[in-house]
C-alpha cells in the first residue's frame, strides 16, 4: 500500500526536540516543516499547504495558546495537537475546546504520535470532503436554470 504523507508542521522553541521528531516522523514516511516559535509557525502555515501542526504550549513570545488562537482563525481547517508536559496538560486540554484535536504528552512517543496523526489527518480530509460536496451542491442550485 502506497502510503500518502501527511505535511506535519512541527512548533516548538526546543531546537533538539524538533530535530529529532522531525526525523522520526520523516522516517515514518511523512512531510515535515519546521518552526521555532508562534509567529514562524503562522509564517509556514500562509506558505506551505500543512494538514497537521504538532504545537509546544510553553513558548517565549506567543505561547501554543496564542497561537493556536490564531492559527484557529486564520486556517480553521489545519488540525492541531498540543505539546505538553505533565504541567501543562489543562492547558492541552482548554486547546482542545479551542479546536485543537488533541494532545501529545512530552517526551512524546512516536507510536502515540503515528495514531493521533493519523486520526487528525482522517477528521480534516472528511471534512474538505463536506466542504467539496457542500460547494458542488451549492453549485449545482446555482446551474438549475440551465
Ligand atoms: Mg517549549
Amino acid at each position: 500500500m502506497i502510503k500518502i504523507p501527511t505535511n506535519v508542521l512541527i512548533v516548538d522553541d526546543e531546537k533538539d526536540f524538533v530535530e529529532m521528531f522531525g526525523l522520526r516522523l520523516e522516517e515514518a514516511g511523512e512531510k515535515v516543516f519546521r518552526a521555532y516559535s508562534g509567529k514562524e509557525c503562522l509564517e509556514v502555515l500562509d506558505k506551505e499547504n500543512i494538514d497537521v501542526v504538532v504545537l509546544d504550549i510553553k513558548m517565549p513570545g506567543m505561547d501554543g495558546i496564542e497561537t493556536l488562537t490564531e492559527l484557529k482563525k486564520r486556517h480553521p481547517i489545519v488540525e492541531v495537537i498540543m505539546l505538553t508536559g505533565h504541567g501543562t496538560i489543562e492547558t492541552a486540554v482548554q486547546g482542545m475546546k479551542l479546536g485543537a484535536f488533541d494532545y501529545l504528552l512530552k517526551p512524546a512517543n512516536v507510536d502515540e504520535i503515528g495514531a493521533k496523526l493519523e486520526g487528525a489527518r482522517k477528521r480534516k480530509d472528511e471534512q474538505e470532503d463536506r466542504i467539496r460536496k457542500a460547494e458542488q451542491r451549492s453549485l449545482l442550485r446555482r446551474g438549475g436554470n440551465i
